[in-house]
Order: C-alpha cells, then sequence, then structure tokens
C-alpha cells in the first residue's frame, strides 16, 4: 500500500477546548498532518508553544495589539506572525486541505467562510457561525465545492446516522442533551445561580461558553438551528431528548421506523477524529464504549419552563428571516453580560426573548440575502441587547 499523503490542517481557534482535542489528534500522527497555520484570540504564549511544536507556517492572534509580543514569542524559527482580525481571516485563507474551525462564537463566521470560499473541507464546530449565517453558510459552501462536516458531537452523529437513508426517507432526527449542571433544579434556582454553578458540567469539558450555554440548554437551542442548517430540516423535524448519561449523541428516524444512533464516550476527541479521518476512519483515542459498566441509559423530555432559552430556539427557527442571527447575537451578549456580573444567570434567556420581541416589533425581520447580510444584523442585534442589558437587569423574576 502507497504511504498516504500528508495532508495540510488549518486550525482555528488552536488553544480552545476544541483546539486542544484537535491539536492532540494531530499529535498522535504527525507524520501525516502538516500544520499551515493556527490562530488564537490573545493567549500568545499558548499559539508560540503550539506553532514551535507542529512547525507552523503562520500564526495569527485575533488581539492587533500582541503582534510584538507574538513575534518576539516566535523570533528565530520560519513561522510567520499576524494580528488582528484580518490575520484570523488570512489564516484561513490560506491554503491547507482540512481546516478545523473552533473560534467560539459568531467572530469565527469570517474566518470560515474565508477557509469555506476556497472549497476547503471544513469541520465545524463553532455552532454560532452557522446559526449567524443561516442558510447561507451551506449555500456557500456548496457553491464554493467546500465540504463541511460537522464537528459538534450531536450534528456528527446525525451525520453518521443520515448515510443509513436519503431525505425522502427521513422522518426526524434527535439531538441528544445532558441536561447540563441545572437538569433537576427548580426555575428559582436556576434563576439565582452563580457563574461557578453554571461553569460545573456534569460529562462534558468545555470552553467557558458553550459550558454556560449547556447550562441554559441554549447550546442545545443553538444546535437545534445548527442541524437545521446543516442538513436542511425545518424545526418540526428536530427533536431535543435529555439524556444525562451523554453516550447516545444523535439519532435518525426514518420511514420504516428504524432508528439509527451513534454512541461513544463523551469525548469531543471521537468526533474531531471521524472528521479528521473522513470518508476513511483514523484510530481514535477515547475510551472504549462499555455499556455493561455504565449499566443504564436514560432518558427524559426537555422542560421548557425551566429552560425557556430552547424553547426560543424553536421560535426562532420558525420565525425565520434573521431571528436566528439575533437568537444567537443576543445570547453571545446575554452570556458575556452574565459572566462579567451584570446580570443573574435567568436572565440571560429573558434577555434573548427581549431581544427577539424587540426585532420584531421593530419590523425589522426581512429575509438574508446574503452571509454579509447576516453580519449585519448580528451586529446591530448586538446593540438592541445592550441598550436592553439594565432594564433586563433589575427586573427580578
Ligand atoms: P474555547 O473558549 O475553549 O476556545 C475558543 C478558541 O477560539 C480559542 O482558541 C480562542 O483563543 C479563540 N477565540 C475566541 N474568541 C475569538 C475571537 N474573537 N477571534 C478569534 N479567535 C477567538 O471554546 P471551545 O469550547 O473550544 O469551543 C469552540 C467552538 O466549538 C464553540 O463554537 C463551541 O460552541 C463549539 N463546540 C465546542 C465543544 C467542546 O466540547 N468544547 C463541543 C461542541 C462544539
Ligand atoms: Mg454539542
Amino acid at each position: 500500500k502507497a504511504a498516504a499523503a500528508v495532508r495540510s490542517v488549518t486550525v482555528l481557534g488552536a488553544t480552545g477546548s476544541i483546539g486542544d482535542s484537535t491539536m492532540d489528534l494531530l499529535r498522535a500522527a504527525k507524520d501525516r498532518y502538516r500544520v499551515e497555520a493556527l490562530t488564537a484570540n490573545s493567549n500568545v504564549a499558548g499559539l508560540a508553544k503550539l506553532a514551535k511544536e507542529f512547525g507552523a507556517r503562520y500564526v495569527a492572534v485575533a488581539d492587533s495589539s500582541r503582534l510584538t509580543e507574538l513575534k518576539d514569542a516566535l523570533a528565530g524559527t520560519r513561522t510567520e506572525c499576524g494580528a488582528g482580525e484580518s490575520a484570523v481571516v488570512e489564516a484561513a485563507a490560506r491554503p491547507a486541505d482540512w481546516v478545523m474551525a473552533a473560534v467560539s462564537g459568531a467572530a469565527g463566521l469570517k474566518p470560515a467562510l474565508a477557509a469555506v470560499d476556497r472549497g476547503a473541507t471544513v469541520a465545524l464546530a463553532n455552532k454560532e457561525c452557522l446559526v449567524c449565517a443561516g442558510d447561507f453558510f451551506m449555500e456557500r459552501a456548496s457553491k464554493a465545492g467546500a465540504c463541511i462536516l460537522p464537528a459538534d458531537s450531536e450534528h456528527n452523529a446525525l451525520f453518521q446516522a443520515l448515510a443509513s437513508g436519503n431525505r425522502e426517507e427521513l422522518v426526524r432526527v434527535v439531538i441528544t442533551a445532558s441536561g447540563g449542571p441545572f437538569r433537576t433544579w427548580s426555575s428559582t434556582d436556576i434563576e439565582q445561580a452563580t457563574l461557578a454553578q453554571a461553569l460545573k458540567h456534569p460529562n462534558w469539558s468545555m470552553g467557558q461558553k458553550i459550558t454556560i450555554d449547556s447550562a441554559s440548554m441554549m447550546n442545545k437551542g443553538l444546535e437545534v438551528i445548527e442541524a437545521a442548517c446543516l442538513f436542511g430540516l425545518t424545526a418540526d423535524e428536530i427533536d431535543v431528548l435529555v439524556h444525562p448519561q451523554s453516550i447516545i449523541h444523535g439519532m435518525v428516524e426514518f420511514s420504516d421506523r428504524s432508528v439509527v444512533a451513534q454512541l461513544g464516550a463523551p469525548d469531543m476527541r471521537t468526533p474531531i477524529a471521524h472528521c479528521l479521518g473522513w470518508p476513511d476512519r483514523i484510530v481514535g483515542p477515547a475510551a472504549k464504549l462499555d455499556l455493561a459498566k455504565i449499566g443504564q441509559l436514560t432518558f427524559e423530555t426537555p422542560d421548557f419552563a425551566r429552560f425557556p432559552g430552547l424553547k426560543l430556539a424553536y421560535e426562532a427557527l420558525r420565525t425565520g428571516r434573521g431571528a436566528t442571527t439575533v437568537y444567537n447575537a443576543a445570547n453571545e451578549v446575554a452570556v458575556a453580560a452574565f459572566i462579567a456580573g451584570k446580570i443573574r444567570f435567568g436572565a440571560i434567556a429573558r434577555l434573548v426573548e427581549a431581544t427577539l420581541e424587540a426585532w420584531i416589533r421593530a419590523g425589522n425581520l426581512a429575509p438574508l440575502t446574503s452571509a454579509d447580510d447576516a453580519i449585519t444584523v448580528d451586529h446591530n442585534a448586538r446593540n438592541k441587547a445592550v441598550t436592553l442589558l439594565p432594564q433586563i437587569a433589575l427586573k427580578a423574576s
């Protein structure tokens, strides 16, 4: 058998939780991958360390004030350095066969699009960029001949299960949710939850923003919209099932009532390995699934009353015309405000709801015609959410 060709790869958000798992997989097979570019927001030390270890050709830090620091850290190496938003976009635009999009938030949209536009294979972890761009992300990918591989565990599961049938045979998809740290909490307790409590996820170790989104179940809301965009599904075709063990990640029901699921230990390196190897399979480092040891898999219906953020996602998806862009933008503002101690945990969903309502009331709903349109809506919705913050903060429930 001929030696497999070396694949060039770029990791956007290399210093984060998904970035870390991705670098782990690349480290285990260094002879098969060559690192083209790596990016980070502001962690210069972490980025420089990875650049040296992998001999990256280009590194970019989003914080433009850190260019000198980055250059100093990489003095004497052949790695080129860039800083600022445009440098992160350049990193994505550089020729690499495979790109991991793992920036956190809609800030990752422009770089992801730069990778998409040159027809790369893009492993997409950054769900906010998809929710922000709506249908335009996949449209642009298809125009450019880019291949989008879902790295989010639930969507990766659906991607694998969907291969068992075609669109006409599909009845619905199910994405599972661990339920997060507040799965059994009362509304009153959820309302008052602290940052430390929100950051204690039972099953997954992840970045701060997605961990808070998991506690509010906004993450599952984003994932419902993500599934709709990725696979061209309607709100009615997507169900959420609470499954505290996080072993089944996603299922697809077909017309003959066969339900095909993907299972695995809760370890992001499995879906990332699937994206990295695709269309083949590589060896993954996750623990072997031992169902006898786990003993029981349990399921619950999600509670829209205690987790209104999930209900709002369905509403935004049904409303369309930029509502999902607004949903994501308002949530990003709300999470930042919660981290900064400006609002209570329960106010996150209230801010999203108020922003969506104000948006609709102002007659701002209009069909988006491009990803750039979505970026404008995202920008305006953030401003709207910021102006609504003080009154939401005052309104105790
Ligand atoms: P993280 O906070 O650990 O890492 C984010 C990465 O993006 C870091 O490298 C950071 O430097 C970079 N970054 C942050 N803001 C940036 C900006 N404005 N411009 C450029 N770079 C920026 O987050 P994470 O947990 O790795 O999640 C990354 C994405 O993957 C998110 O969209 C998240 O929803 C998604 N995701 C994560 C997991 C998980 O297990 N962590 C699972 C599924 C999906
Ligand atoms: Mg997920």
